[in-house]
């Protein structure tokens, strides 16, 4: 059970990667929130955990909604189409770890039209026998250091590709 730090890791780093370079924290920090949104439903929502914020029509509309409130300056105009995507990606990136989790019984991908609970049929995180710590420790190494790497890695090094495009032009 990726913690809400794992899922915002993982989406600022898909952000990191998918913009033109260089990379912008706004859409990072954006990108971030919306990978980790999808827990909301653990906040004493009416609606079961795992359910419909979980599901690829949340994450269609949540990538516009979130489009449209962070990115709606002129500014932003040639570039958003480009961020719904990336927005996109980082809410379905929260389904994708949670389905790749042996905890609960599942994500309903496609709630609201079925109610079917669907795992991976590869679920390396979390641990059989509901270990915290181990969990934690597991997830800690096996996702959010290596997002953090990622992460860090597409500013040393889109940052420099854009230094060196501008030397060349
Ligand atoms: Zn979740």
């Amino acid at each position: 059970m990726p913690t809400p730090l794992t899922h915002a890791t993982v989406g600022f780093a898909i952000a990191a990667w998918a913009q033109q370079p260089p990379p912008m924290r706004r859409v990072c920090l954006v990108a971030a929130a919306c990978a980790a949104l999808p827990d909301i439903d653990y906040l004493g929502w009416p609606v079961a955990h795992r359910s419909i914020t979980h599901s690829i029509a949340f994450a269609l509309a949540g990538a516009l909604v979130a489009t449209a409130i962070f990115f709606r300056s002129a500014e932003w105009r040639e570039h958003r189409a480009r961020v719904a995507v990336i927005l996109g990606l980082a809410f379905l990136s929260h389904g994708l770890l949670d389905g790749l989790s042996a905890y609960s019984y599942g994500v309903e991908y496609f709630a609201p039209f079925s109610p079917h609970r669907f795992r991976l049929w590869w679920t390396p995180l979390g641990d059989p026998e509901g270990r915290l710590t181990k969990q934690f420790l597991q997830e800690a190494l096996v996702v959010l250091l290596p997002a953090v790497v990622i992460a860090w890695l597409a500013f040393r090094v889109r940052g420099r590709q854009r230094r060196a495009n501008t030397a060349a032009a």
